[in-house]
């Protein structure tokens, strides 16, 4: 076994003991052992008792806020709610999601999963939307899925703490985790334009099919349907002038060991194109 590859034990080995169940051991070797140098490095974070995944400046961004806090109203209307949007602060933005009821996802949530990770940073990772753990917590990618996107990330040298802003294509969670509609798509998609804009990234790492296909939808025929994710993946696209790339779904990773190598290649595209930027 490597060094970083030891290390990499002992790491797993420390959450396992605090009551963490055994992570991502598909996770292809070079992933596994660059994510090892860079939690040996601190780029994951201690692993500590209460360590939830993510942190930053966004940590609990997304929470249901304290009374008062959601009290950015949105106009009514899709037209009138994109030209808002489109000039919206952060701040405003965010608590316009917090309390926004633009689509039936808002009955059934408990939070709403804004962001993650720094606003200042130099990728963007979008997913699709939140499962039962986010939805609880309020924050994107948390859990199981969320623990092998943070050593995804890690393994091209890069810490949701300080250099990639998380969020979905929606901000609520659609019951039972069913399938995203493309009315609430729609619906969504003001705040996850601005969010871009905002964040104004290097690069876009798109992660599962919902989220390639929106993304890249510039890249589509009029009228094409939801194309595979292993159809989209392996080039770079462009939203507006910002390089994408797309990969897997953490939690398909999961499911499917044997696309980790796929996802690696994909990783390594993604490193490629910001270096270059
Ligand atoms: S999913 Fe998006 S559009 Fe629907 S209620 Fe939540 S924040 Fe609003």
């Amino acid at each position: 076994m490597s060094e970083a590859a030891e290390r990499l034990a002992v790491y797993l080995d420390q959450r396992r003991r605090l009551g963490e169940p055994a992570l991502a051991p598909s996770a292809p070797a070079e992933m596994v052992e660059l994510a090892a140098a860079a939690a040996a490095r601190g780029l994951l974070g201690p692993p500590d008792a209460d360590e939830t995944r993510g942190g930053g400046a966004e940590r609990g961004a997304g929470r249901r806020s304290p009374a008062g806090a959601a009290d950015t109203v949105l106009p009514t209307g899709a037209a009138e709610t994109a030209r808002w949007a489109a000039s919206a602060g952060y701040d405003d933005l965010r608590k316009a999601a917090l309390g926004c009821t633009r689509c039936r996802l808002a009955g059934g949530r408990r939070n709403v999963a804004f962001s993650d990770g720094s606003p200042d940073a130099r990728l963007v990772v979008v997913g699709e939307a939140p499962g039962a753990e986010e939805d609880a917590t309020g924050l994107p990618f948390v859990g199981q899925a969320g623990k092998l996107l943070d050593l995804m990330l890690a393994a091209v040298g890069l810490s949701r703490k300080e250099s990639v802003y998380i969020c979905n294509v929606l901000k609520c969670r659609p019951p039972g985790n069913r399938n995203p509609m493309p009315d609430e798509i729609e619906a969504c998609a003001p705040f996850l334009k601005r969010q871009i804009e905002l964040v104004a990234p290097a690069a876009l790492l798109a992660v599962g099919a919902f989220a390639a296909n929106w993304l890249a939808a510039s890249h589509s025929a009029p009228g094409q349907s939801q194309r595979a994710l292993g159809k989209l993946r392996g080039e770079v696209y462009r939203y507006g002038a910002t390089p994408l790339v797309v990969t897997y779904h953490p939690a398909a990773l999961l499911r499917n060991p044997a696309w980790s190598r796929l996802a690696w290649d994909d990783l390594q595209l993604l490193r490629r194109v910001m270096d270059e930027k």
